[in-house]
């Protein structure tokens, strides 16, 4: 309805008398008309009619009924109205002006924020191209002197701002400080002609036009640099607070910057001026750190977190809580003088007989009881890299070393090395002259030849005591099992059983079905079941105990091996454990060991990289590294293979073990072997499924070794280049175990699946559990339903019998080979 009215209204209004006036008020700006007019309808076209209406409209804001009385106002009324409307349209024109000007304001301001915006991007430009700067100003300084003469020489480089503008050296010039700008620019307009520093405050009220100001903040910044440079020594006396530097084993260049509460930059410097190229993330060693921080003069105090360990060895063993032990015995010797023969005679020769063909347990160590009731310790690994790397891990387990030195070969240079070893360990030795059935076995030439190494042997009125055996025929076994508990006699070896259990790790393994398992040396005290336990960086508690017979036992004391069931992880050999009260001490200590060897390893790794950098980069171009990647089965076997490969290289090429561990090779190996150009060698180990697809596909070398001699001769020929002939394994099947049968007569028999290739009656043959390689051998026999036959393939069912060996389970995989020699080509 009130449309209706609205619009006739407007049509009354339209010829209405007053247009002059709205005319008038017209003049005042549209505006306003329009700003009225909104209030109700769009209408546009007839805004001069309107007009006139609009006002009285605009008169009666507040209401709508202005719309209802139309005709009906007198004229005084209307005149009334009218110039209200005046006043209002003048108010409103005032109140438009005044819009107008706070929107120009407004757009002002917005322009002026608008550029405040735009320098505080580019403030944080700056900011950021300092920090760039800071990353340059390293680089610079690594090359110090050439960069001095840079410095000297900046005037001249200034005059030429063209070569300048690369987008590195631009950051430090605009990345100056408002006051160091400052600074920079009277000091600039001091030395320099006017014009360039004119420039420079043109250049710093617009913002582009960078040119100039490069070239003069370029100068500035050096000139800054070097002063800096200089000032190093002021800084040191500006820092008047001496403080005490906590100084762990390890510390990241960032921490120690925070510790002494130095900036990052001065102790990167600092570093730097020492020859160490760090990162604030990098790890350094303690002697380094200490370096600098007495650099800056404040005092270090070195500590360790170890306090944790303190709950360890608080007790003392009295003399009457001490009761004798066995002795613990390792077996030395040059490769193939009979060392594991001889264990495995002596251990055969008094284990109880009449277990023919049954499984004899391997845990690292074995006990055995001598005719006349002595018990002694024997150490399951033979060979003075087990020893020397227990040693160096601070677990001197050894008490007597038997040296093995066959009689048809007299003494090698492993021999002498064992007799080093003893000798450094201080441990008696007793020499074994074996294989003395030997036709061609020459005894005294031993004698006289140890002679030469200052081993004097009882026969040659000496005091180490000699005794003439046979591996093989077991002769003077039993005479040399008495020498050594004769010689353990004179030892008095004691230990208080009565105490918390100490023993060192013989060895560790990762076990299929048991988990991490290890054979602990108990040495002091007494390891129970339940015990809660700290092993190196792992802990754990004793699910159970497995002696070398394979019994679960449920003590074990000083000087007897067991297996440990219930860890947390897999130790290394040669750790340590330790029981104590509770699981949360055992996990404390366990962290921190961890933490300290990671922070000790980055720190290492940090160290042989730098090495690495500098022996390629600069002197040196000629000495290559030869990375290699190894994982074996046992760590003992991996630490053996890292110390042989310590000692594998010349002036020329080096190796270095980037990478060793125990278990199957697996796709993060490959990522680090890819990484670093490296071979990957797998020893008694074979990489799982995705590790062989990955190293396929990335093209990193995988190889087996079964024989730690294989690996090392060929590592030596790789780093040598002299490559010579080889033989060279090439795998031609694998099989799946499926079932095991016991087939009386043959004994166990593997029912299985060729899933790979053949399966070759005459080929050599090894047990994969879990890509471990736990047996290797031949073939008793290969049968293809009741029938023997030379080959099944790919495909078929067939049944298998180790030779000599009936641990078979079921999930097993059976890896054929065979052996091939190959000339080898020069790479
Ligand atoms: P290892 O490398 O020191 O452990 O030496 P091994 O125990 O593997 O023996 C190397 C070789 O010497 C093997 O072929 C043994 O059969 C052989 N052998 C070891 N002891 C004797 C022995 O007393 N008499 C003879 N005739 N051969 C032996």
């Amino acid at each position: 309805m009130s449309d209706n009215d609205g619009k006739k209204t407007l049509g009354v209004r339209g010829g209405g008398p007053r247009s002059g006036n709205v005319k008038q008020s017209f003049s005042h700006g549209r505006t306003k008309n329009v700003v009225v007019e909104t209030k109700r309808k769009r209408i546009v076209k007839p805004k001069l009619g309107t007009a006139q209406r609009d006002p009285a409209k605009g008169g009666g804001q507040t209401s709508s009924g202005g719309a209802n009385r139309p005709a009906g106002i007198s004229d005084a009324e209307m005149e009334r109205r009218m110039k209200a409307l005046q006043a209002a349209k003048l108010r409103e024109a005032e109140e438009t002006a005044r819009r107008e000007a706070e929107e120009q304001a407004r757009e002002e301001e917005r322009q002026r924020r608008r550029q405040e915006a735009e320098a505080k991007e580019r403030e944080q430009r700056e900011a950021e191209e300092r920090l760039r700067a800071k990353a340059d100003e390293e680089e610079r300084q690594r090359k110090a002197t050439e960069e001095a003469v840079n410095l000297a020489a900046a005037p001249a480089p200034e005059a030429a701002p063209a070569a300048r503008p690369t987008p590195t050296k631009q950051p430090p010039r605009r990345g100056e400080t408002p006051e160091r700008d400052q600074k920079s620019r009277s000091r600039a307009k001091g030395r320099d002609d006017g014009r360039r520093s004119g420039k420079l405050t043109l250049n710093q009220a617009l913002s582009g036009g960078e040119g100039g100001r490069q070239r003069s903040l370029a100068a500035m910044k050096r000139k800054q640099e070097r002063a800096r440079q200089k000032a190093l020594g002021g800084h040191e006396a500006r820092e008047k607070i001496v403080r005490d530097v906590r100084l762990p084993e390890a510390i990241t260049v960032g921490e120690l910057a925070v510790r002494m509460a130095e900036r990052v930059a001065d102790v990167v410097k600092a570093l730097m001026q020492s020859g160490i190229m760090a990162t604030q993330n990098q790890v350094i060693d303690a002697d380094t750190a200490e370096l600098i921080i007495e650099e800056f003069g404040h005092r270090v105090t070195r500590v360790s977190d170890s306090d944790v360990e303190d709950v360890i060895d608080q007790i003392e063993d009295k003399d009457e809580d001490m009761r004798p032990r066995p002795p613990v015995i390792t077996v030395m010797g040059h490769v193939d003088h009979g060392k594991t023969s001889l264990l495995d005679a002596i251990r055969n020769a008094t284990v109880v007989e009449g277990e023919a063909g049954g499984i004899t347990q391997h845990i690292g160590a074995y006990q055995v009881q001598t005719d006349s009731g002595a018990l002694l310790t024997f150490l399951d690994t033979p060979g003075h890299a087990a020893f020397t790397s227990m040693r160096a891990r601070g677990a001197q387990v050894t008490d007597i070393v038997v040296l093995v030195v066959a009689a048809d070969d007299s003494v090698m240079p492993q021999t002498i090395e064992a007799i080093n070893h003893a000798k450094a360990a201080k441990v008696p030795m007793i020499v074994a002259i074996n294989k003395c059935d030997k036709p061609e076995a020459n005894p005294d030439k031993v004698r006289a030849e140890l002679l030469q190494h200052e081993v004097v042997v009882e026969a040659m009125s000496g005091e180490v005591q000699d005794v003439e055996v046979s591996a093989t025929t077991r002769q003077g076994l039993d005479e040399l099992l008495e020498s050594i508990a004769l010689q353990a006699e004179i030892l008095e070896l004691k230990a208080n059983p009565d105490r918390p259990a100490e023993g060192a790790v013989i060895e560790a393994q990762l076990d299929v079905g048991r988990g991490p398992v290890a054979t602990v040396l108990v040495q002091r005290g007494t390891l129970r079941q339940g015990d809660i336990f700290v092993v190196g960086e792992q802990f754990g508690k004793v699910r159970a105990l497995i002696n070398d017979r394979g019994d679960r036992v449920k003590e074990a004391g000083p000087s007897v091996p067991v297996e440990v069931l219930g860890l947390n992880g897999t130790p290394e050999a040669g750790d340590v454990l330790n029981v104590v009260e509770t699981e949360a001490q055992a996990r404390e200590i366990a962290e921190y060991r961890h933490n300290a060897a990671k922070e000790k390893r980055a720190a290492a790794g940090a160290a042989t990289s730098l090495e690495q950098l500098l022996a390629q980069a600069k002197e040196n171009e000629n000495v290559k590294e030869l990375p290699i990647l190894v994982k074996a089965d046992v760590q003992g076997s991996a630490e053996a293979i890292i110390q042989a490969m310590e000692k594998v290289g010349n002036e020329e090429v080096r190796v270095r073990v980037l990478h060793s561990g125990v278990g199957a090779i697996t796709e993060s190996d490959i990522g680090l072997a890819e990484a670093s150009g490296a071979p990957v060698f797998g020893f008694n180990v074979r990489a799982n499924a995705p590790a062989r697809a990955s190293a396929n596909q990335k093209g990193v070398e995988i190889r087996y070794y079964s024989v730690i001699y294989d690996l090392v001769d060929d590592v030596k020929a790789a780093a040598s280049g002299l490559l010579g002939s080889e033989i060279r394994e090439n795998f031609i099947g694998y099989a799946e175990i499926r079932e095991v049968f016991k087939v009386s007569g043959v004994g166990k028999v593997a029912g299985c699946l060729v899933t790979e290739g053949v399966a070759r009656r005459s080929a050599g043959v090894r047990l994969l559990r879990d890509d471990v390689v736990i047996h290797e051998g031949t073939l008793k026999t290969l049968k293809r339903f009741k029938d023997e036959v030379a080959e099944v393939q790919s495909g078929q069912e067939c049944g298998m019998a180790f030779e000599n060996y009936e641990d078979i389970r079921q999930g097993d995989v059976i890896e054929i080979f065979e052996r091939e020699e190959v000339e080898r080509e020069l790479q």
